[in-house]
């Protein structure tokens, strides 16, 4: 099966969170004592590219590069980001654009994509001197794909693997006869989601902070275990989620995020909750799972490193008994969440999200508004709203358990 010892990164370390929207989440620890990187440039050209960071201090580093799309990944301890706004955009010369962030517990991770194939010539950290931070500096050069693929499988596998779920103890094992219910904020860490149009809000906060929330209702009814992929500003990938809920015998799965278009995309609102299909419902449907889908390309996580037991996960395995049931959790929400939210038009949706795709895991995708559209993103930073949303989730919950018990297929 190939599961390897594997930790999620549920403690509470070090958190990045900007902004408002996770200060809760925040309270527990701040970042006091990590590297801080407080600058990065990109100079040079096409010939020659070099990625300079400067550092507080002097840190190791690990680089290595990923094919398809072509990227160059950096992997340090834990440090604290506190560069300009929007670095990382706009690149220069081989590098098209970066982004950076925390990866798992301990550790930060920066990619860069890159217009093509390159060689990473020189990767080192300079101490610091009298005038000058520590400096980390990357220096590329064009490569052909061969060299790139012959160096991409010599060299990709991160120094240190990236966060996985663990094998905790079934409910069953720790004597709690409640069903287990998993939240899932989507993103996290160096994948922010998609962002308001004026870039203010990030997904990964909104909806980390919407599920903390929803967690604490579900958990005063008493009625169900809620665990969740991530409770902090933590980059968990696609695959480990599943495999998270899977190990917990989860019962339901809620994966929650908030939308957006592209310019010109047309003004679509409201919430939309989604249910696994190979056959995306609409072409919105299906761009949007790509969107999603994108996490683990975000990350620089490297696709192939994945166990079979996950990648051999075939949606038309997916058991039909788990479609009816994700269906009428979805079906449940729809109904509740109109009486505290806009909806989407077509509010029911299917396509294939990777993070649906436990196949005996009822699961749900919930894009609670489009950070596109201003109207959603002003109820979303709305306490009164996310309150309501909130009890109408719980109630769907609370309805969908009802049902599935009455009809005596609880498990
Ligand atoms: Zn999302």
């Amino acid at each position: 099966m190939g599961l390897r010892a594997r930790r999620i990164a549920l403690g509470v370390l070090g958190l990045i969170c900007a902004g408002t929207l996770c200060a809760r989440a925040q309270t527990a620890a701040q970042p006091a004592d990590y590297p801080v990187a407080s600058d990065a440039r990109v100079g040079g050209d096409a010939k020659q590219t070099r990625f300079v960071v400067d550092l507080s201090q002097k840190v190791e580093i690990h680089a290595f590069t990923l094919p398809d799309p072509y990227r160059v990944v950096i992997d340090l301890p834990q440090v604290t980001f506190q560069f300009p706004d929007r670095a990382g955009e706009r690149g220069r010369g081989l590098i098209k654009a970066f982004r950076y962030g925390l990866v798992m517990a301990g550790g930060s991770r920066i990619v860069l994509d890159v217009t093509g194939p390159v060689r990473v010539d020189k990767s080192f950290v300079l101490e610091p001197s009298d005038s000058q931070p520590a400096r980390l500096v990357l220096e590329l050069a064009p490569a052909s794909r061969e060299a790139f693929m012959r160096a991409a499988t010599v060299d990709s596998r991160p120094a240190r693997p990236p966060a996985r779920a663990s094998e905790p103890a079934s409910p069953a094992a720790s004597g709690d006869p409640r069903p287990v219910i998993v939240l899932d904020p989507g993103h996290g860490g160096i994948d922010s989601g998609t962002r308001a149009r004026d870039g203010s809000e990030a997904e990964k906060n909104l909806v980390l902070d919407f599920s903390l929330m929803l967690r604490d209702k579900l958990d005063k009814t008493g009625k169900y275990k809620v665990v969740m992929t991530r409770q902090d500003d933590t980059f968990v990938p696609l695959a480990d989620r599943v495999r998270f809920a899977r190990s917990r015998n989860a019962q339901l799965f809620i994966s929650i995020h908030c939308d957006a278009l592209a310019r010109g995309d047309g003004d679509a609102q409201g919430a939309t909750v989604y249910t696994l299909s190979d056959h995306a419902s609409d072409a919105e449907a299906a761009k949007l799972a790509d969107a999603e889908n994108r996490a683990d390309v975000i990350s620089g996580v490297d696709l192939s490193v994945e166990p079979d037991d996950i990648a051999g996960i075939l949606i038309d395995l997916a058991q039909r008994e788990t479609r009816t049931f994700s269906l009428q959790m979805a079906q449940h929400v729809v109904n509740q969440l109109k009486t505290a939210a806009r909806m989407h038009k077509h509010p029911l949706k299917s396509a294939g999200f990777r993070v649906l795709k436990a196949p005996d895991v009822p699961s749900v995708l919930i894009e609670l508004g489009y950070v596109s559209s201003r109207k959603d993103l002003k109820q979303l930073m709305s306490e009164a709203w996310r309150t309501h949303a909130g009890d109408a989730i719980v109630k769907a919950v609370d309805g969908y358990f009802t049902t599935r018990l009455a009809g005596g297929t609880g498990r």
